[in-house]
Order: C-alpha cells, then structure tokens, then sequence
C-alpha cells in the first residue's frame, strides 16, 4: 500500500495555534519530517517517529534534495508521513518545491494550511497588518532574495502604499532600509522588528527606516524575525497584547488533557513538556477485598492500575464501602472522585492505626519512600524511567504537580541536566512533592498548595519580584 504525504502548517509558534486537522494528522502520522522553527512543545508529545531536517547530523544542512527523497522514501514504506513546516507550509518554505517532488513522483499528498507568521506574528507584537487608518493592503517579501541571485524591483515595493513584511530578511536589514530610503521613502517611515513571534523568546523593537539597525544591534534582536514597514507599526504599543506571564518559559510534565497547561497559556506563559516515565502494570494478588481495612492511595496510576484489577477479578468499586480510603493528598482525592470514590481522609505517616490491616498502593520504587510505614504495600505498576532530552537551562522553572512527576523527570536526567535541575526554581504542589523535591536534591524550591489555582499567583509573584519577566 502506498503511503500519504500531508504538507503540514505549523503555526508560528504557540503550539495552540495549529488547526485542528493538523493536529490530527500529527496524531495520526507514523512519521513526523520537522524543521528548526517548529516548537519543541508541538513535538513533545507525539508518539510517532521524528526526524529534524532542520538541526542537522554534524551541522550540516540537509539539502532539500536529501528532504525531497526521504519525504518519498518514508511515504513508499507505506508510512503516513508528516511534513510539518513553520506556518503556512506555502509561504516560502519550499513547500511549493516538496509537492511538486511528491507529484513527479507519484506519491499521494495534500497540503494543510498553517497560520502564517507573516500576518500572526505582526499581531502578536501588537500591528494589525491592515488598518483602515493605516494600510489597505500588504506584501510579503522574502529579505533573502541574494541567495538565488534575482533582485527585487525595489521601486515597486518602495511605492505601495500597504505594510510591507520582509521574512528571512535578518542578514539583510540595513540592505532592505536602504533601497526603501533610496526609492522614494522617507526615513522617518515607521519599522518593528519581531523576533521569535509567539514563542516565549518573543521580542520586538521600533524606530523608523533611519534607524532600524542600530535599534536592532543594540538590543540584540536576532533570526528569525520579520521586519515591518508602515504606519501600522505606530499602534504597537497601543495594542501590545500584554499578558501576567509573558516572557516566561516554563517546563512541566507531560499529560494531556492538561489544565496547568491551559492556565498557564492562558496567562501568557510558554510552556514545554518533560517525558513521563513508562508504566508497566505488575501482576500482583489482592488482599481480602471482603474482609475491609484501610487502603492508602499514594499515588493515581497505582489506583488505575488497582482499579483494573477489581474489575478482571468480578469485583467492583462497591466492595470498598467495607474499606477506609484515604489519599495522599487533594490531587489524588480529586482523581479518585472522578471514578466515583469519595476518599474517607488523607493519610499521615503517623496516624496509622495499625490495629487492622492497611494497605499502601503505590508504583514499585516510590514505595520505597513508606519505608518507616509498617503496611502491607501492593506495588501495582513500574515505572521505568526514559531519556529527557530538553534543554533544562533554557527554562525559567519547573511545575511538579506530583512527587510521581519529581522521579519521572530526575530519573531520566543526566549528571549535567541534574546540576542545572538543582538551582532551578521548583514550584512543587505540596508536602510530598516539596519532600521529593528535596531527596532528588532540587534546592530552590517554592512550596504551594497542592491547586492550580494556588500555583499560577505563586508563579507570578515569584518572577515579579526577580523581574524575569
Ligand atoms: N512558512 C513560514 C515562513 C518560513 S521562512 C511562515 O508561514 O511563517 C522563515 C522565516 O519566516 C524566518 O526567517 C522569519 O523571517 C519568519 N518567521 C517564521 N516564524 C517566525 C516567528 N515565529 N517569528 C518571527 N519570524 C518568523
């Protein structure tokens, strides 16, 4: 069977903003063929097979050629195969070339548009790209037109009247203001430059054509970026979409649907995920469920995994009514209540009675930390730990919902990403997180309570006050 080529937008950054027939091929696919300017957070998740043709084997670029064929090659292997470019995929990423090749080469393909950076990126700085006071009309201009030896017919571009957005055009700023100035513009005419739009790295800068470069250098303003030309540029600071957390970068574990993700977005954080560890259900004998005791709950797996269990055995969630539950704390009452079980009370070390039997459920090595609790422990499932391949210095903190997520994230760390780790600031959702925090020898740690709600303002007044963001 032949395989599918789906040509795919990206979006400008923001891993929201992809449609959602992207995000379904994404789901879908076997094989994901990425480039440098797709988020790492859009990849993160995805079960299928990844290959970055953007970041290159020893830093060399693979030609487009080399893309062109593994793009057929992958598809001939029968494979469901995603190309997923930055934005839109047919504005200027050779997308136009990649279908072309597909077609001559008669392998099935669609494109699925992106949003474009070249418009979207303009308004996440705050410039409409049109304006019925400003500019009826825009042009998109590639900056890098040296590369293929044509030149731009600079009179032209010079005398419209709309926005004018160079992309890839970085290398080429003080060319571009020039031939503006040269053809007819005056230099006061108002350019932004916008680097990493929608990414947490977003930053922009104004001034006008006379100017530009110096403003550019002097505050380090780097590719990829898009340079704007016009009017519409002056209702920047006006419509700067200004939002608590913007700036920040933040890593948290991986779990979809996820509110911690949304609410942090939602206040202008950028967000990546650290891989979760493996899970590897246990067989394991279940005690006297007719008999009754008290079943701790350390942990919201180790219950899937249990819950399970009763069920193949021919019991269900009724023949606990004979057993105290408790959790270990609010996050696993609440996944608890979600299946329909109300918890009797959470669980301290201390407050063991001991007089009957109690039973602590938990995942193989975490209950190792129950050591001095004198339980039966039923081990349900294993976790194994996996490699984290993220960048760990290139965060702002790290959000541990779970002491789970605190082993999921140090198990699968190097020595030099545990050494970044331990300075980093931990905003860790309660007394055993905080506790698991500081065995895995994580020294800058934030305690909050265990809500989401609790964490978002404690986020916030902790980079305030250090004026990161
Ligand atoms: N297909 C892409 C453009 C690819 S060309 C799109 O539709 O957006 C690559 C150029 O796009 C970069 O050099 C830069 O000029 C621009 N670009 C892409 N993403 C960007 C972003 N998030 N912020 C600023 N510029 C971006």
């Amino acid at each position: 069977m032949g395989g599918f080529v789906s040509l795919v937008g990206a979006g400008p950054g923001n891993p929201e903003l992809l449609t959602i027939l992207a995000k379904r091929r994404l789901s879908e696919a076997d094989v994901v063929v990425y480039d440098r300017l797709v988020n790492p957070a859009l990849m993160a998740p995805l079960a299928a097979e990844k290959i970055d043709v953007g970041k290159l084997p020893q830093h060399h670029k693979v030609s487009q050629y080399q893309i062109n064929d593994l793009l057929v090659e992958q598809a001939r292997k029968g494979k469901r195969v995603v190309r997923l470019k930055s934005g839109d995929p047919y504005v200027f990423g050779r997308g136009g070339e990649e279908g072309q090749y597909l077609r001559q080469q008669r392998v099935a393909f669609e494109v699925v548009p992106g949003i474009t950076s070249a418009i979207a990126g303009l308004g996440a700085a705050g410039i409409p790209i049109t304006h019925r006071d400003f500019a009826s009309s825009f042009h998109v201009i590639t900056g890098h037109h040296k590369a293929d030896g044509t030149q731009l017919d600079w009179e032209n571009i010079a005398r419209q009247e709309g926005t004018l957005v160079f992309l890839m055009g970085m290398g080429e700023l003080g060319h571009i203001a020039e031939q503006l100035i040269k053809n007819g513009r005056a230099s006061s005419t108002p350019v932004a430059v916008i680097q990493w739009a929608t990414h947490w790295n977003q930053r922009s800068v104004k001034a006008d054509l006379g100017t530009i470069e110096t403003v550019v250098e002097t505050h380090h303003i780097g590719s990829p970026a898009l340079i704007v030309v016009g009017n519409v540029v002056s209702l920047m600071d006006e419509l700067n979409p200004e939002l608590p957390l913007q700036g920040l970068h933040l890593l948290i574990p991986f779990k979809d649907p996820s509110k911690l993700f949304s609410k942090l977005q939602d206040q202008g954080a950028a967000v990546n995920f650290f891989k979760r560890r493996t899970q590897v259900p246990l067989t394991f004998d279940l005690p006297d469920m007719l008999k009754g005791g008290t079943l701790v709950i350390s942990d919201q797996t180790a219950f899937d995994f249990f819950e399970h269990r009763l069920l193949d055995t021919g019991y269900d969630q009724r023949v606990l009514s004979k057993w105290r539950v408790l959790a270990l704390n609010q996050a696993i009452a609440g996944h608890l209540k979600r299946h329909g079980l109300l918890v009797d009370g959470y669980f301290e070390s201390d407050n063991s009675l001991f007089s009957e039997l109690e039973i602590v459920i938990g995942e193989e090595t975490a209950l190792g930390h129950f050591k001095e609790v004198k339980s039966q422990k039923i081990a349900t499932y294993r976790a194994i730990p996996v490699n984290q391949t993220i960048e760990v210095g290139c965060f702002h903190g790290i959000v541990f919902p779970s002491s789970a997520s605190v082993d999921d994230l140090v198990s699968g760390c190097r020595d030099s990403q545990k050494r970044q780790l331990a300075s980093m600031p931990c905003f860790a959702m309660g007394k055993q997180v905080v506790a698991r925090c500081q065995a895995s020898g994580i020294r800058n740690i934030i305690s909050v309570n265990p809500s989401i709600d609790a964490v978002m303002p404690a986020i916030q007044s902790y980079f305030k006050c250090r004026s990161v963001i």
